[in-house]
């Protein structure tokens, strides 16, 4: 028996009907437009019957289904090692930021003082206002990045469901 009247009984013997086996022959033949490539695709994702079929046939056919499995894997790897990327890049941007903002509220700190607070010139109302800001400012700083780094610290242990 040919490989083709072999195809034929598998046809009637796995699909749902012989109309169907026929398309889904057709199809990974890919002598389907894609309207009707679309419609036999659709048919089995709902149809274990030919979706059995189908793989059955492909392997018959020697069409690079094997090929297709294995590129998955690759993909996997790759969107894995994305996400690992990402946040290894938003680890390292937040150190940045981090030392950059240090520094800034340091060197900031310390021209204020020199220039401003040990002006005699300025009035000591100003400098009253000037100290209280800085120091709601710098509360308040403290306290969002407390906050940020307790809900960093709960999103770590998530699983350990403390
Ligand atoms: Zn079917």
């Amino acid at each position: 028996m040919n490989e083709n009247s072999k195809i034929d009984n598998e046809a009637e013997e796995f699909c749902c009907s012989p109309e169907w086996g026929e398309k889904i022959s057709a199809h990974i033949d890919n002598e389907l437009g894609a309207a009707e490539a679309l419609k036999v695709e659709e048919h089995i994702a709902i149809c274990p019957k030919c979706r059995e079929f189908a793989k059955k046939l492909r392997r018959l056919k020697g069409v690079t289904d094997k090929m297709r499995l294995a590129d998955l894997p690759d993909v996997r790897w790759r969107r894995y090692w994305m996400g690992i990327y990402n946040r290894i890049e938003r680890g390292v941007g937040w150190v940045f930021l981090s030392i950059g903002f240090i520094v800034l509220l340091i060197a900031g700190g310390y021209y204020i003082f020199n220039d401003f607070f040990a002006d005699p010139e300025v009035p000591w109302i100003i400098k009253t206002g000037v100290g209280a800001f800085g120091v709601g400012v710098i509360i308040l700083l403290i306290s969002v990045i407390r906050e940020a780094y307790f809900r960093f610290c709960t999103d770590r242990y998530k699983e350990v469901d403390i």
